[in-house]
C-alpha cells in the first residue's frame, strides 16, 4: 500500500499545447492518502481516465512528478507501480478458464499455489463466479467478463494500490449495488488505497469517504459527501451533486444583503471580499420553503418523486426547485424562503466566505 502523490500535473494530448484548453489535465497537485477510499467523480471529458492513467504509468505527463511514498516513479513503467487497474470494458484472457484468468497476476508473481487456491476461491465468491470456474472466458457474457476483470484487480493483496476506472458500466444494476457494497467491504478489510472512477454520483457518494470532483482537467472539490452537498465550493459541484442540483440565482449584493431581482434576502453576513463578473446566490433545494410567506413565486410544474415532491417554480424570471414533503400543500399564492444557514455565495462560480464564519 502507498501514498500516492500527484505533483503539479499537467497533460496534454496535443504536440504543442498552448492554452490551458489544450491540456486535458490543467493542473493537478494532490496526494491520496496511504489507505484512504477515494471517488473520482465528475462528467465524461473532464480528465478522470487521463489521471488514472498518469498514476498507474499508462501514460506519461507532459508536467509534473508522480511519486509513491518517497519514490519517484514518474518514468517508472506500469509493472514496476505493482498496482492493479480494473477498466470500464472488460480484458479477459478468452482462451484461460474463469479460474485461471483470476489466478494469473499471482502465479505471475509466483505465489504458492495453495494460496493462489485460497485466494481465487474467496475472490470466484465475492463476484459470485463459483459455478463458472471452470468454463473458458469465451463465450461468457460481457457482464460475467466485467466480474473477471474486477476480480482480477483484487486478487493480488499486496498492491500499492487499485484503481477502478468505472468499472461496474457493463454490470447490471441490480449486481452494480451488490458489487459496490463488496469493494467496500474489502477496503475495510484489507485497508488498500482505493481510487473509483465514476460519473455517477451515487456511486461516488455510497463509496467513498473522500469524493475528489473533476470539472474541465481540473479538481474543483476534495470533501467528505456532506462537505460536497452542505458547502459547494464550485457552483459546478452544487449542481452536479444534489438531485436536483442547486438553485443558483443571479445576485447584486449589497453589503449583507442578496438583490434577487426586486426581492431581497438577507445574507448570515456580509461577503468578506467580492470581485466577480458574475455573482450568485445558491441555495439548494431542499432548503427552500415553500409557503404563504416570503418571496412570490410561479409553480410551473410539481414533480413527484416518491415521499416527497419537487416544485418547478419562477423566481423574479429564474427557475428554482424546492423539495417538499407529499403532503405539503401548495397554496394559492405561493412564496419561498431560503433557509439562510443554507446560503452559499458565488463569484465567477467560485464560493465566497461571508463574515462570521461562513
Ligand atoms: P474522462 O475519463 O473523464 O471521460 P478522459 O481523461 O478520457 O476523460 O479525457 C479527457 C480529455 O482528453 C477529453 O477531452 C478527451 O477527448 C481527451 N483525450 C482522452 N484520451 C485521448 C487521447 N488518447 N488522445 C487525444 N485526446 C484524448
Ligand atoms: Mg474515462
Amino acid at each position: 500500500m502507498a501514498r500516492l502523490r500527484l505533483k503539479d500535473i499537467r497533460h496534454s494530448y496535443m504536440p504543442n499545447p498552448a492554452t490551458d484548453a489544450d491540456y486535458a489535465l490543467k493542473r493537478v497537485d494532490h496526494v491520496f492518502e496511504d489507505g484512504g477510499a477515494y471517488a473520482l467523480l465528475g462528467p465524461s471529458g473532464c480528465g478522470k481516465t487521463t489521471l488514472l492513467n498518469i498514476l498507474s504509468g499508462l501514460l506519461r505527463p507532459s508536467e509534473g512528478e508522480v511519486h509513491f511514498d518517497t519514490l519517484d516513479v514518474t518514468g517508472l513503467p506500469t509493472e514496476a507501480r505493482n498496482i492493479a487497474q480494473v477498466f470500464q470494458f472488460p480484458v479477459v484472457y478468452d482462451t484461460m478458464t474463469v479460474y485461471d484468468n483470476l489466478a494469473f497476476p499471482l502465479r505471475n508473481r509466483r505465489v504458492p499455489e495453495d494460496v493462489v487456491d485460497r485466494r481465487v476461491r474467496e475472490i470466484l465468491a465475492m463476484i459470485g463466479l463459483e459455478e463458472r470456474a471452470k468454463r473458458r472466458a469465451q463465450g461468457l457474457t460481457a457482464d460475467d467478463k466485467q466480474k473477471i476483470s474486477l476480480g482480477r484487480g483484487l486478487a493480488r493483496p499486496d498492491v500499492s494500490a487499485i484503481l477502478f476506472d468505472e468499472p461496474l458500466t457493463v454490470i447490471d444494476p441490480h449486481l452494480k449495488w451488490a458489487l459496490r457494497t463488496q469493494l467496500k467491504d474489502l477496503h475495510r478489510r484489507f485497508g488498500h488505497t482505493m481510487i473509483y472512477v465514476t460519473h455517477d454520483q451515487t456511486e461516488a457518494l455510497t463509496f467513498a469517504d473522500t469524493v475528489v470532483v473533476m470539472y474541465e482537467g481540473e479538481i474543483v472539490q476534495i470533501g467528505t459527501p456532506e462537505e460536497l452537498f452542505e458547502r459547494p465550493r464550485h457552483t459546478f459541484v452544487g449542481y452536479f451533486i444534489g438531485s436536483p442540483g442547486m438553485n443558483l440565482l443571479p445576485a447584486r449584493i449589497d453589503g449583507n444583503t442578496a438583490q434577487l431581482g426586486g426581492q431581497s434576502v438577507a445574507l448570515p453576513g456580509a461577503p468578506r471580499r467580492l470581485s466577480g463578473e458574475r455573482i450568485e446566490l445558491g441555495i439548494r433545494p431542499e432548503f427552500v420553503r415553500l409557503g404563504r410567506e416570503g418571496m412570490p413565486v410561479s409553480v410551473s410544474k410539481v414533480e413527484d418523486i416518491g415521499r416527497r415532491k419537487i416544485i418547478h417554480a419562477n423566481l423574479e424570471g429564474e427557475a428554482i426547485a424546492a423539495i417538499v414533503e407529499e403532503d405539503g400543500e401548495i397554496p394559492a399564492e405561493p412564496r419561498v424562503i431560503f433557509d439562510p444557514a443554507h446560503l452559499n455565495l458565488y463569484a465567477d462560480s467560485w464560493r465566497v466566505e461571508l463574515e462570521g464564519g461562513r
